[in-house]
């Protein structure tokens, strides 16, 4: 088997046709517009932390200020400027929490790590971000652009996370907390990742390494699937009724998520 990506098992969950599609069988994809968006947002995300004057920002004593500082930034592409609103606004009161607690305020603001790609045994990681906490602990936070937002989704994919980040003793120290954050809809959450967690998402890598057939999961997803081109030329749609697909059969909760990365 290929290198284990968590796209691979996401893929999987929605519909293991799917995967079979993309990473079995390499049929080319079709990009959507969602997931074009997310990578930009990815990306600028990522120049944020490395282009911002730090000492500028120890300067602000204020969430306001932080923010006006930011918005000076080259970070200006039109198509995704309404997320980087947010995301301004979301780091700007990160920026006043942090600051009011911590005599270091930039060691605790700055993450730790933005996109950073890890590779541990057969498994390969992309983790969108990495920053400290108050318990001296990490949180793996993962970017999510698109408009649906489902924690039990988000639980597992910061975990498989977490899990890794850890195996991989990259860090001194320990990832201990998992978290998202989306800014087009101006959500986060972050908590404690426990042991429950942990143990179910290692079964669902177990149970996802194990799968040896991929049949078709028909739902709601097939409209915006970007590998529907082989269902429609093999026919399997020709037996499904609407209802079907308006009753959004099968776990594609993420399914909007899926696109973006
Ligand atoms: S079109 Fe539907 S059934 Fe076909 S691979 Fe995509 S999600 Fe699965």
């Amino acid at each position: 088997m290929a290198l284990l990506r968590k796209s691979m098992i996401l893929h999987w969950k929605i519909c293991p046709r799917l995967y079979e599609s993309i990473w079995i069988l390499k049929l080319p994809e079709t990009a959507s517009v969602v997931q074009q968006f997310g990578t930009m947002f990815h990306e600028e995300a990522r120049r944020f932390f490395e282009i911002l004057d730090y000492e500028a920002l120890r300067k602000c004593p204020t969430a306001r200020e932080a923010y006006r500082l930011f918005e000076k930034l080259p970070l200006n592409h039109p198509a995704i400027k309404p997320l980087l609103a947010n995301f301004f606004t979301f780091e700007a009161s990160r920026w006043e929490y942090v600051r009011e607690k911590a005599k270091d305020p930039i060691f605790w603001w700055k993450p730790v790590a933005c996109e950073l790609e890890l590779s541990v045994g057969d498994v390969e990681l992309h983790v969108d971000r990495i920053d400290r906490i108050s318990t001296g602990t990490l949180i793996n936070l993962e970017y999510k652009t698109g408009v649906l937002w489902n924690i039990s989704d988000l639980r597992w994919e910061t975990t498989f996370y977490n899990i890794y980040i850890n195996e991989s003793k990259r860090f001194e120290e320990p990832c201990t907390h998992i978290g998202a954050y989306n800014p087009r809809l101006q959500k986060w959450f972050e908590e404690q990742c426990s042991q429950r967690l942990i143990k179910r998402t290692k079964r669902l890598i177990e149970e996802f390494r194990n799968a040896q057939t991929f049949p078709p999961r028909q739902s709601n997803f097939c409209y915006i699937c970007p590998a529907s081109t082989r269902c429609l030329e093999e026919g399997i749609f020709n037996e499904l009724q609407t209802s079907g697909l308006n009753k959004g059969t099968g776990n594609n909760s993420n399914g909007g998520e899926l696109l973006e990365r």
